[in-house]
């Protein structure tokens, strides 16, 4: 049995099986993990082309040439769909332009193995289109993809895909490399046929790792966030003050911190009904977000009850503030909601972040018995 030949039979099993590996993660990755179909389906789609390919000779050249070719071009641009859908790049919205692409490549074929049959013009036609399928998908990942280690390994597998294109491209168009048998003993033959078995394993690799990263990723922002109003939960918010304060003790940085509790929320739930009251809830974190710079941060100690950490921020700054946050409730839509705020200020190196919490809380109450819809400062 000719080496190409063996290569591709085991390039074949090793598709199909990274292929169901992938399906079965697709199956069971959490829905917002979005891609990972795509890229199953084109490990598939290659698994299947690799017994069209071998069965050359046996069975009819539509199938063999036309519809293998036909079905790697299609594996790699369900492997950049793939990417897209992953990374929330939008669809292109050019769909006629994908179809020509496509229309194109079969003519192509189908001219070159029916009309005028040249196995050197189908190579290069299959190694330019699918050319510009991963550079198009190279570019992708490197605008829309997290620089993580996954991003990497599919960075280096596309610019792996994308050389040996251009040496094959270039290798037929100097005529170094006259055009051979599918399954020619010859050097070049074997690398190309081996590619797919390095490839897939590669390719399939990268997009497990940059699932998995996601998965972690999201977990992690789970873990420290709460899932209503997407602000820091108290956990995350202690150690994050615990950070700020050892900021302000080291450098001797400013850092104010806002107890912002929703006044008689629970008449709000009472009258409107609990997912009303969620609402608010999610409406009054969203404006509050507005009026905090990029640097603080709003975290939700639970209930209806806040903390705005903001570094490097006196008092006098953060009862303004404040001040935008009464008003933002006041005109909200449909319920008009109003907070009590304490506030409270690092003080010195002697001061600590018990010490300051406290303060706030303590403010916070005289805001609440001093008729609600203020900011106490202590
Ligand atoms: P006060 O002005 O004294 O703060 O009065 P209040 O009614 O806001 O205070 P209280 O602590 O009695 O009520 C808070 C209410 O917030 C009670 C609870 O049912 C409601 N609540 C807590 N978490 C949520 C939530 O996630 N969604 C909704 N809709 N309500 C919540
Ligand atoms: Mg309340």
């Amino acid at each position: 049995m000719p080496a190409p030949l063996i290569i591709l039979i085991s390039s074949c099993f090793m598709a199909l099986s990274m292929s169901v590996v992938l399906l079965i993660i697709a199956k069971t990755f959490p829905k917002n993990i979005q891609g990972l179909r795509e890229w199953a389906l084109s490990v598939l789609v290659i698994a299947l082309a690799l017994p069209l390919f071998i069965a050359r000779d046996v069975i009819p050249d539509l199938f063999s040439i036309v519809l293998a070719n036909l079905m790697l071009l299609a594996a790699f641009m369900l492997m950049n769909a793939g990417t897209r859908k992953f990374s929330g790049v939008p669809p292109r919205a050019n769909r006629n332009l994908l179809f020509w692409f496509v229309l194109v490549y079969v003519s192509l074929f189908v001219w070159f193995t029916y009309i005028q049959p040249n196995a050197g013009i189908r190579l290069a036609i299959l190694s330019l289109f699918t050319l510009v399928v991963i550079l198009d998908h190279l570019v992708l990942a490197l605008k829309a993809l997290p620089k993580t280690t996954g991003r990497h390994f599919m960075v280096f597998a596309l610019g792996v895909l994308v050389g040996s294109r251009v040496l094959r491209l270039g290798g037929l168009m100097l005529g170094f490399e006259p055009p051979t048998g599918i399954f020619d003993d010859t050097t070049s033959q074997l690398f190309y046929m081996a590619l797919p078995s390095v490839m897939v394993p590669l390719g399939t690799v990268s997009f497990i790792m940059l699932a998995s990263e996601k998965l972690h990723r999201d977990l992690e922002f789970i873990s420290r966030h709460d899932g209503l109003t997407q602000c820091l939960n108290k956990q995350s918010a202690i150690e994050e003050l615990q950070r700020e304060v050892s900021r302000a003790k080291r450098h001797g940085n400013k850092l104010s911190i806002m107890l912002i509790d929703l006044d008689k929320f629970k008449d709000i739930n009472d009258t409107h009904g609990h997912l009303a009251g969620d609402k608010v809830l999610v409406d009054f974190a969203k404006k509050t977000k507005i009026s905090l710079r990029d640097t603080d941060r709003l975290t939700r100690f639970g209930g209806d009850e806040f903390m705005a950490i903001l570094p490097d921020t006196d008092l006098e700054h953060a009862l303004l503030v404040a001040d935008r946050l009464h008003e933002a409730g006041k005109t909200s839509q449909p319920i008009a909601w109003s907070v009590s705020i304490g506030a409270s200020a690092w003080l010195d190196a002697d001061d600590s972040l018990a010490a300051m919490l406290n303060r706030a809380d303590k403010a916070l109450y005289q805001s609440k018995t001093l008729g609600r819809g203020q900011t106490q400062a202590l």
